[in-house]
């Protein structure tokens, strides 16, 4: 995915609700804890104040108690009976003291509002802390550590004051009981949290009583069991009346906010404590909440950048798209124009209003007529084709040719017309149309050149062909006296031949004694070269008789013709160790029986004459086809590839005049006339020592 600003900006407003939700949740946590610290400090200063207001008011109730027990002193009345009575009734009203009693100066109890008086025995009180406290001389409001009855269990607090005259004597000690429970039961109803506690500890950190209390042994009333971080911050800091802290309690082990409140004349601390659980959960709550929607946003705002990342992207793309789509018309357009205005062809578009809107460059150059002139089509029918009859007919034409090329939705047909120029002149000028949407693009092809051309070629053509025929029937002509020469020639050079063979033969026989042996040798040699002559000189008269008769054909079945050769050369066959191989059947054919006879004659003579092999084979056959293929296939010796047109040629033979049984040279100029003749053709395949396979068509291919 590619990174783009709209990433960015989720990111940052991701990053921004991260921030936000952060710094809520801090404050909240901030908060959460101020709260617990304000709450923690007014509830210590509250349960204090309300603590020591009923310590003050049970102080009231024995100095009333002290004062009343002077008074009966002063007065001599030993009984306190009544006083006792007084006082029982007195205490029902002092919550939460439980009882009140009187010590006289011998340590004796007088009476206690919890028993009935007169006792039957006095209790001993002497050794007690607070009676040897107050008749040490202490003054002021005596309080003891929390103490447990040895009848009832209960734990206690017990408050003494001296009780003297007004001289100083000493007359006793007044006490209250506080059951340290009934101060519980104040706290019970002070909100603190699930895990809070409360806790009432004398001066020097003994537990009063503890709200709520604990199981166990932790519980015990009297315990100095206080956190470290208390000791230490009451020791670095002494005299303070408020110590506020965090710590884990170590009786519970809960983490707690503190607050140590001093009693404002009394020796007690109280404490109150509110767990980090407690007031924690709020903002805790608040963290899942906001993160749970800082998650979605962000899910949100990625989905939405995507979103948009996507569509931007989409309308880059088209607006590309759209630019080089845009471009694109602008190079054709332009293009378009240039092809216009540059086009070899001229080229004018009219409007359907018969308007020339556009003509190239070619256009006025070939016709010259200024746009001035030339504005509309009815302009152009009157300039170019100033001669009416010829402008109707013109207007005919034409008018058909668009008319069909609309029916059938194609190009206007070129019609070739004689346009006239500005100067006068005229050409011959190929007109066609395209029909574009609201108009007619027309081209005009200037043909005036090429017609002329055409027209000299035509002439020439004509010519030409005069010519050829003229040359043909020469030819003919001095072929026919070539061939009429040559005829004459070899029949007239025969009789003087004939001549010199009998006189030479004369010689042999008559004048044979008379001539030596050079003579007679000379004589045989003259009387060869006379007998080469002469069959020279027949092939040549039967090559030249070739031409000047006419080729009569008839259908021959040359498998018939084949036959009768190979009788006739049986003999030579038979001498020469060949063996003649008839391979397929042959077909018959329109052809001059004579002709093709002498054809067969001849290469099968050569198949046998030209083959030195001791088992010499010659194979007759015929490859079917559209035209058959005759072909005679030997064993031979074969002949070399560059000689393969020359033996063609008449005379040319390639051996010296003896070797393979002599001949003309004449034979094949012979065959290859009557197969051309016929209208085939004549070729071989040869491999030199291999053999040799000659090939011949007898007529046309179709
Ligand atoms: P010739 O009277 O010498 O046989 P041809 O015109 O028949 O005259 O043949 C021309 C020459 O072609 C021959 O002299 C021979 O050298 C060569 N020739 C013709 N047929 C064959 C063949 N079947 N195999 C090898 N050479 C051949």
């Amino acid at each position: 995915m590619r990174w783009s600003a709209y990433y960015t900006a989720a990111w940052c407003a991701g990053v921004s609700i991260l921030a936000l939700s952060v710094f809520l949740v801090w404050k909240q946590r901030q908060e959460g804890s101020d709260i617990a610290r304000v709450s923690v400090v007014n509830t210590a200063e509250v349960l204090a104040t309300q603590v020591e207001s009923s310590l003050d008011l049970a102080d009231a109730l024995l100095q009333s108690v002290g004062r009343r027990y002077r008074g009966d002193a002063r007065r001599g009345s030993a009984d306190s009976a009544q006083l006792a009575e007084e006082v029982r009734m007195e205490v029902q009203s002092y919550q939460p003291v439980s009882r009140v009693g009187m010590v006289n100066s011998n340590g004796q109890t007088v009476f206690n509002t919890a028993l009935r008086t007169p006792f039957a025995q006095r209790i001993d009180a002497s050794n007690l802390d607070y009676f040897q406290r107050a008749r040490a001389g202490e003054k002021s409001l005596i309080y003891t550590e929390p103490l447990r009855s040895d009848a009832t269990g209960e734990w206690t607090l017990t408050l003494a004051r001296r009780v003297e005259s007004k001289q100083g004597v000493f007359l006793g000690v007044v006490y209250a009981t506080i059951p340290v429970r009934a101060i519980g039961k104040v706290f019970a109803h002070v909100g603190v949290g699930a895990q809070g506690s409360i806790n009432m500890r004398t001066a020097a950190l003994a537990q009063v009583v503890r709200c709520p209390e604990l199981p166990g042994a932790n519980s015990d009333i009297g315990n100095r069991n206080v956190s470290q971080t208390i000791q230490d911050l009451m020791r670095s800091k002494p005299g303070q009346t408020l110590y506020v802290y965090k710590a884990v309690a170590p009786i519970d082990s809960v983490e707690r906010m503190y607050a140590y409140q001093k009693f404002d004349h009394s020796p007690f601390w109280m404490n109150v404590g509110r767990a980090t659980a407690d007031f924690d959960t709020a903002w805790r709550q608040t963290a899942v909440l906001l993160a749970a929607l800082t998650l979605a946003m962000s899910a949100f705002l990625v989905w939405g950048a995507r979103r948009l990342t996507r569509q931007h992207r989409d309308l880059e793309h088209r607006l590309r798209e759209q630019s080089l789509a845009k471009r694109a018309l602008h190079d054709s357009e332009q293009r378009f124009r240039r092809l216009f205005h540059d086009s070899p062809v001229a080229l004018c578009v009219v409007t359907e209003a018969g308007v020339l809107t556009d003509r190239n460059r070619r256009f006025n150059l070939l016709f010259g007529y200024s746009p001035q002139e030339l504005r509309t089509i009815d302009d152009w029918w009157r300039l170019a084709y100033p001669n009416a009859d010829y402008r109707t007919e013109v207007l005919q034409s034409w008018n058909s040719a668009v008319a069909s090329s609309v029916r059938d939705n194609t190009d206007i047909a070129s019609i070739e017309y004689q346009v006239t120029c500005r100067n006068g002149g005229e050409r011959t000028i190929l007109i066609s149309g395209l029909i574009l949407g609201d108009g007619i693009l027309a081209t005009f092809v200037d043909i005036t050149d090429r017609k002329m051309l055409e027209d000299g070629l035509v002439k020439l053509n004509a010519e030409l062909e005069a010519r050829v025929a003229n040359r043909t029937a020469e030819l003919q002509r001095s072929n026919r006296e070539l061939e009429d020469f040559a005829y004459i020639a070899s029949h007239d050079l025969k009789e003087p031949l004939r001549g010199l063979h009998n006189y030479a033969s004369f010689l042999q026989e008559d004048y044979a004694d008379k001539l030596d042996d050079a003579g007679k040798n000379y004589l045989e040699r003259m009387q060869r070269l006379v007998e080469r002559l002469t069959a020279l000189i027949d092939g040549l008269l039967a090559y030249s008789r070739l031409g000047s008769v006419d080729l009569l054909r008839d259908a021959v079945a040359v498998d018939s013709v084949v036959d009768g050769v190979c009788q006739d050369l049986h003999v030579f066959l038979r001498e020469h160790g060949v063996v003649l191989v008839r391979a397929t059947p042959l077909p018959t054919i329109q052809c001059n029986a004579l002709r093709v006879r002498e054809v067969f004659q001849n290469l099968i003579t050569n198949a046998a004459k030209y083959n030195d092999k001791p088992d010499k084979r010659v194979e007759i056959g015929c490859r079917e086809g559209p035209v058959p293929v005759f072909y005679v296939r030997d064993n031979g010796i074969g002949i070399p590839a560059q000689h393969h047109e020359a033996i063609f040629r008449i005379f040319k033979r390639l051996h010296e005049q003896r070797k393979y049984g002599g001949g003309t040279g004449v034979g094949l100029t012979i065959v290859k006339k009557i197969i051309e003749r016929h209208g085939g053709h004549i070729w071989l395949e040869s491999v030199p020592n291999e053999g040799s396979t000659f090939y011949f068509t007898l007529s046309e291919n179709p």
